[in-house]
């Protein structure tokens, strides 16, 4: 080797620098003034910003020097199927609002809407730094598929689906996609063969069934192994409330956790919603089974689910069970941002166990990152910021309230920050969002579009959302 060639610069696609680089790789290295240099879509290497921008010549550099970066966010728990940010009647809990609002606005949306619905939560998981998200059951899969695959954003989903024949019994449901648990069955392997003959690398299948007491024992067991058979997920709603438990040990005479694994349907492969309502053996349980888990914080409290009296996440943590961050669907939350998922899963535990240590700020970084890569069973690909992983990289604008002044990154990024400071993104190295601009999506668009379809289809299901207050 000549003299010549050992200096010159290796050509990659892209450099992204920062004041701080959190790399959540196994040792959890945290490079100060470092750099990220990607390749093909890949990570190629992450080191000081002084070594690697001698070492590499990128096309792009992303120079953010006074930068927070972490790996991509991870919404555990995203539907696309729903309706409405801030709709739903006040006042609901979980059971109630499924059948009075959620599903009959579920029901009423048309493969367009789903089109539009899809292509606006990108557009907001992404403004807000969410680069992988968990959908738990959509309709109309094929626009969907078009939908995500043209947003830039990665994603894991399959068909909504259930037979109606759960403990709760079918009344209250809508006639919408009442089927029985065979067909359901061929429902959700037509939704996997759908997704992989779609064959866009950012999209993976999944096995997704509702869960909340509309899905029989077999369509249970089914899914369950469906999941193994295809090397799948299988994702539910599940332990939803303290009044789902409650029912189902009155018709199983067992709590759901408990009722999942004596039929079978519980292992590695299963990813398991809400889980708010937890005693100590669901959470032995699920540890011995592998399965994973994503926690909804701001849907919990909104929805009363007593997650601080029922939740053990602090227990759940100490387990080693694999956790998500998830908002839940945009009308029960009315958000989708996973920083303000990540600040309620550091402290609701605190308050809960009166424990300052029960969840670190390092632990809810986690969760909202390689946790959450870890629970869709994608931590090989994505999760943490490590060569040879997809560059899904988020660049937090650090010249803000937010985050400044900036001491500790991971406390400020935990505890005070919102979605608004994420500055850039980038997607398996595709720039999806720049200077807090969407790059492949029109915002203003969606945003009109999506408004003209809730008042559509509340005005079909007859909801007017408004204050109690009187409008003059
Ligand atoms: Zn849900």
């Amino acid at each position: 080797m000549t003299a010549t060639e050992r200096t010159r610069p290796v050509a990659v696609d892209t450099v992204v620098t920062g004041e701080w680089i959190i790399t959540l790789n196994p040792d959890r290295e945290i490079y100060r003034d470092g750099a990220i240099a990607i390749a093909g879509g890949v990570i190629a290497e992450v080191g000081k910003r002084d070594a690697i921008l001698a070492k590499y010549q990128p096309a792009t550099l992303i120079d953010e020097p006074r930068s927070i970066v972490i790996p991509g966010l991870v919404n555990g728990h995203r539907h696309l199927l729903c309706c409405a940010k801030g709709a739903m009647p006040e006042g609901g809990q979980t059971l109630s609002a499924l059948r009075q609002f959620i599903y009959p606005s579920f029901a009423a949306l048309t493969e367009d809407d789903m089109a539009i619905y899809a292509r606006h939560a990108a557009a907001e998981m992404i403004r807000f730094g969410t680069t992988l998200f968990e959908e738990p059951g959509c309709n109309h899969l094929d626009a969907v598929l078009e939908a995500l695959a043209a947003s830039g954003i990665r994603a894991r989903t399959g068909p909504w689906t259930w037979d109606q024949a759960g403990p709760a019994g079918a009344d209250g449901l809508p006639d919408w996609l009442a089927m029985d648990a065979d067909a359901a069955l061929e429902r959700l392997r037509e939704g996997i063969h759908a997704v992989r003959k779609f064959g866009h690398p950012r999209i993976l299948d999944a096995v997704t069934i509702e869960g909340v007491g509309t899905c029989s024992d077999a369509l249970n067991r089914g899914a369950a192994d469906l999941a193994r058979e295809y090397d799948s997920l299988f994702v539910l709603h599940k332990s939803t409330s303290q009044a789902e438990v409650e029912l189902e040990l009155r018709v199983f005479g067992e709590r759901p956790v408990a009722h999942m694994d004596t039929i079978g349907a519980l292992h590695d492969r299963v990813l398991l919603n809400h889980m708010t309502s937890l005693d100590e053996h669901d959470v032995e349980v699920i540890r011995a089974s592998g399965a994973r888990i994503s926690q909804n914080p701001t849907s919990a409290l909104k929805l009363a689910k007593g997650t601080t009296q029922t939740g053990k996440w602090k227990e759940l943590a100490a387990a080693g069970v694999p956790m998500a961050l998830g908002t839940d669907a945009e009308n029960v939350s009315n958000h989708t941002d996973i920083c303000r998922a990540m600040q309620l899963a550091a402290l609701l535990p605190r308050d809960a166990t009166r424990d300052p240590n029960a969840i670190s700020a390092e632990q809810a970084l986690e969760m909202a990152t390689l946790g959450g890569a870890t629970a869709l069973r994608m931590q090989d690909q994505v999760g943490s910021l490590e060569p040879g992983k997809q560059a899904d990289i988020v660049v937090f604008d650090t010249d803000n309230f937010d985050l400044r002044p900036l001491h500790n990154p991971v406390a400020n990024i935990v505890y005070g920050s919102t979605g608004h400071s994420v500055d850039t993104v980038l997607i398996g190295g595709e720039i999806v969002l720049r200077h807090k601009a969407l790059t492949s999506l029109d915002e203003q668009a969606l945003r009109r579009d999506v408004e003209a379809i809730n008042r559509r289809v509340l005005g079909e299901i007859g909801i007017a959302p408004l204050p109690q207050w009187p409008i003059r």
